[in-house]
């Protein structure tokens, strides 16, 4: 049983104007894997698919086996965690602990398991020294993190990232992938990143789904996306800053 099923998916936000067509891949558990494609190519539009905040209008989409067409925002966030691009979007607490035990606060969780799992999360995100910092004292890196661990804490299966790296320096790219390969390797939680980034994709995924204007041109290894010129000219895949 796949972790995600994304079937024969199209969408629209203006009709007659698709967006995505005919998108379909399967995402095994456990796997690292990245979806690529130029700006504007869907890919937020396909993790805003996934997660239930638009709905597609053709097409289904499966966790572990099931449909989750009538499920609500808040039933998929108890399986997928998507963390979104830019950390200032998401962080709405001025301190560390606050701002990561928030999604179990409001769910009802009893503050001494509150307490727990905020610790625990803290932990394995490096970040446990910092618990009663405020977040405005943090890197841009660190920020990440805090948005990385607030998802984190909801135990989530299926962890998406878009754009994890994008604007961060050398030390803290390498810090967040490394960090993100330790979970999915430790854990067992399956990672999708979104990124048009070329390193992330030959370093750190198994699998690479290539979408340019709305439609998969590739499902490979990320090594063959690469040399296939075509693929990898449609797809508009930079060379990474690290090594320019
Ligand atoms: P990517 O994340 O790959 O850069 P997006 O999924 O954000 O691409 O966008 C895909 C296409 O959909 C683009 O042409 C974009 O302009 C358009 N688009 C994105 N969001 C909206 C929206 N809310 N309303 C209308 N068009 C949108
Ligand atoms: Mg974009
Ligand atoms: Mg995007």
């Amino acid at each position: 049983q796949s972790a995600l099923e994304v079937l024969d998916l199209d969408f629209s936000y203006i009709t007659g104007n698709p967006v995505l067509r005919n998108i379909d891949f399967k995402i095994e558990k456990g796997e690292m894997l990245s979806i690529v494609g130029k700006n504007g190519a869907g890919k937020s539009t396909l993790s805003n698919l996934i997660c239930g905040f638009i709905n597609p209008d053709r097409g289904n989409i499966l966790l572990n086996g099931a449909d989750i067409a009538d499920k609500s925002i808040k039933e998929r966030g108890e399986v997928i965690g998507l963390v979104m691009q830019n950390p200032n979007q998401m962080i709405s607490k001025p301190m560390i602990f606050d701002e990561v035990a928030l999604g179990l606060a409001v769910r009802g969780v009893p503050e001494a398991e509150i307490k727990e799992r905020v610790h625990e999360t803290l932990k394995i995100c490096g970040l446990y020294p910092f618990r009663n910092w405020p977040i405005s004292a943090l890197s841009f890196g660190q920020k990440k993190r805090v948005t990385i661990a607030s998802i984190l804490v909801m135990n989530p299966e299926v962890l998406i990232l878009d754009e994890p790296t994008a604007g961060q320096d050398f030390r803290h790219y390498t810090e967040i992938m490394e960090f993100l390969k330790e979970l999915n390797d430790r854990l067992g939680i399956t990672i999708i990143m979104i990124t048009h980034d070329m390193h992330l994709m030959l370093e750190y995924t198994d699998r690479a789904i290539v979408i340019a204007d709305g439609e998969m041109i590739a499902d490979d290894i990320p090594a063959r996306v690469l040399t296939s010129e075509a693929i990898a000219d449609k797809a508009y895949l930079k060379k990474t800053s690290l090594y320019d």
